[in-house]
């Protein structure tokens, strides 16, 4: 019953990306369809919800098995973050619980990074990356207090997706590949 809200979301995705929509389509409406599953926090399981003392942790909630779409529940720790990074595809966040900072950075003639303006995400709130315009960011957790819980939706399976975390101030790049926390998924079909 928990996991209704999940199918309904997995569903409506599938179908919007059935049709093969341009990204601000993706964005718009996918992120319309993600303000309604973090719209009310009460469908996350609670497997999902743990924090790691040390590592904000990445929970594969759902993969499409066409490599389409994954979504991932972030559990940020009191005061964790990211490297400023990129994700190679479009991606959704939508904010279920605490709050988040999301601070994006544009590449210069230079190649090192500006920093641009930082965006507070409440409970409800979409944020979004994309190759095309501000694929890269850096997140944080607002609280250094208290967990905080994002849902994060991309165009394609992210946690196998190489990738690169920067140094903003020299525009060197590491490769990576971010995985997954977890070893079991929601059951969608019970
Ligand atoms: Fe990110």
């Amino acid at each position: 019953m928990q996991n209704q809200k999940l199918l309904a979301f997995v569903q409506g995705l599938s179908r919007l990306l059935q049709s093969n929509p341009a990204e601000d389509i993706i964005l718009k409406e996918g992120g319309g369809l993600l303000a309604t599953l973090v719209a009310q926090d009460d469908w996350l399981p609670e497997l999902f919800t743990q924090p790691h003392p040390q590592f904000y942790q990445q929970y594969l909630l759902y993969a499409d098995p066409l490599d389409r779409f994954s979504i991932v529940s972030f559990v940020w720790g009191p005061g964790q973050k990211t490297p400023v990074h990129d994700h190679m595809t479009w991606g959704l966040i939508g904010m279920l619980r605490g709050q988040e900072i999301d601070t994006h950075y544009f590449r210069q003639a230079d190649q090192t990074f500006r920093r641009g303006d930082s965006h507070i995400l409440k409970p409800g709130d979409i944020g979004s990356v994309s190759p095309a315009t501000h694929d890269v960011h850096e997140v944080a957790n607002f609280y250094q207090d208290r967990v905080s819980i994002s849902i994060h939706v991309y165009g394609g399976n992210i946690g196998r997706i190489q990738r690169h975390v920067f140094n903003p101030g020299t525009g060197e790049s590491k490769d990576f590949v971010s995985g997954y926390s977890n070893n079991v998924v929601p059951n969608l079909w019970s």
